[in-house]
């Protein structure tokens, strides 16, 4: 279950023609600091498909992790020469926790021999409770990891049961004793809220079991009714009644209030952090930064291209273009598509956005275009929901509530000119 990020509602363009990840990346080596400093591995299979998932995963059969371990070894060394010395690596899925141990050594290898993994700031790997072992945190350890992702999603095993998850509540606690014996600091735990049938005491009583972890970073998502998933068709059934929003909003600023009083702060939307324990490749993405991507549906943003690998692991194995992977939805440098993305993910997370940047992604699209910006942004700060001055622009413990809402604004004062 991945540790999610800010989806951004974007228009697609189909492609006219398929194409691969070699054209965008080219083959020749980038120097030091010139290349994308994140790289992102999708690993793909599941135990079962959990009713509420709309991530890509398929249900592990066995027979294809190790013809997966294969192309994503040729995958990570072509793309290799595009990266500069790697700050971060997250691994997510799927359930990365799933793939055997002897392939995931191979992986680690590959990651080590093909990058300058020398200034590695965070590796993150994403492990579900029922498929974490000792074994598997032993070799992510030597193999670098430096932090675990537990997809633990609810402690209410009614509630575990709605969402179609199978797994027994105390192997979350489990697995993270055995990711601190292993010598694992820094942990994450995935929570989903708004649980048909959820009550605010259930929901608290989440968050206590979590933060009765040692946990210093909690991902707490409301859950979302995804297109064409099994929970949705459920709903759609009326097998249940969705959680009431009143209730769902109370949930969230109940979560804001409660782990602030356990020394988190809020640092985007959905996620967080005691102070310097915030999920440093999440944050590349919301800053807008370079990464790579690797895998089956695993997204990438490379000298201003946006795309996707394919989402179809058949096609992923049996594409192979001197070890690029087959993209879809692959939309090229845009300087309208960069600004509004800088400024839909500024205004979800806690430190803002740099107004240097938003100057000079405006200044690429027409000279009245940053104008027009700040006067929102200086129309938000009187309502309270932002904080802008002359080097950030930033929301408000109340904006951040109003992500959308900033959103929205700033986008319309940008079409505005
Ligand atoms: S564990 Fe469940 S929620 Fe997570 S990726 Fe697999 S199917 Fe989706």
């Amino acid at each position: 279950m991945p540790e999610r990020t800010a989806s951004l509602s974007l228009p697609q363009r189909p492609d006219a023609t398929p194409q691969t990840a070699r054209r965008i990346i080219g083959k020749g080596r980038v120097e030091g600091a010139q290349g994308a400093r994140s790289l992102y591995i999708h690993m793909p299979f599941c135990a079962h498909k959990c009713h509420y998932c709309d991530f890509y995963s398929i249900v592990d059969q066995q027979d294809r992790q190790e013809p997966f371990t294969r192309r994503l070894e040729r995958e990570l060394l072509a793309l290799a020469p595009a990266a500069g010395s790697l700050r971060t690596i997250f691994v997510g899925g799927g359930t990365p926790s799933m793939l055997r141990v002897p392939l995931w050594q191979d992986v680690l290898q590959t990651l080590r021999m093909g990058f300058d993994v020398s200034q590695l700031a965070e590796f993150t790997v994403e492990c579900n409770p029922e498929s974490i072992s000792s074994p598997l945190v032993d070799t992510l350890v030597r193999g670098g990891v430096t932090r675990i992702s537990m997809g633990a999603q609810s402690f209410n095993h009614h509630h575990l049961k709605t969402l179609d998850r199978r797994h027994d509540p105390a192997n979350v606690e489990r697995g993270l004793a055995m990711v601190r014996a292993a010598g694992i600091r820094r942990t994450n735990v995935d929570l989903i809220f708004a649980v048909p049938g959820q009550s605010m005491q259930d929901w608290h009583d989440d968050l206590k079991r979590a933060l009765d972890l040692g946990t210093e970073h909690i991902s707490a998502y409301s859950l979302t009714y995804e297109p064409k998933t099994e929970l949705t068709a459920r709903l759609a059934r009326g097998e249940f009644s969705p959680c009431d929003e009143d209730l769902e909003a109370d949930m969230l600023e109940s979560t804001i209030d409660v782990l602030r009083s356990s020394g988190f702060e809020r640092y985007e939307v959905s996620n967080f952090a005691k102070p310097g324990e915030e999920c440093r490749h999440n944050l590349a993405y919301w800053r807008q930064e370079e990464w790579l991507a690797a895998g089956p549906a695993a997204s990438a943003h490379v000298r201003g291209h946006r795309y996707k690998n394919t989402p179809r692991l058949d096609d992923y194995l049996a594409i192979d273009d001197e070890g690029f992977a087959p993209i879809v939805d692959h939309e090229g440098p845009d300087p309208k598509r960069a600004l509004t993305e800088l400024l839909m993910t500024g205004v979800r997370i806690r430190e803002g956005v740099d107004v240097a940047r938003v100057a000079s992604a405006a200044g690429e699209i027409g000279v009245d275009v940053f104008d027009a910006v700040k006067r929102s942004a200086n129309a938000l700060t009187r309502q309270g929901l932002m904080k802008a001055d002359e080097a950030k622009w930033a929301p408000t413990p109340k904006g951040m509530s109003m992500a959308d809402h900033m959103a929205v604004e700033l986008m319309r004062a940008m079409e505005s000119t």
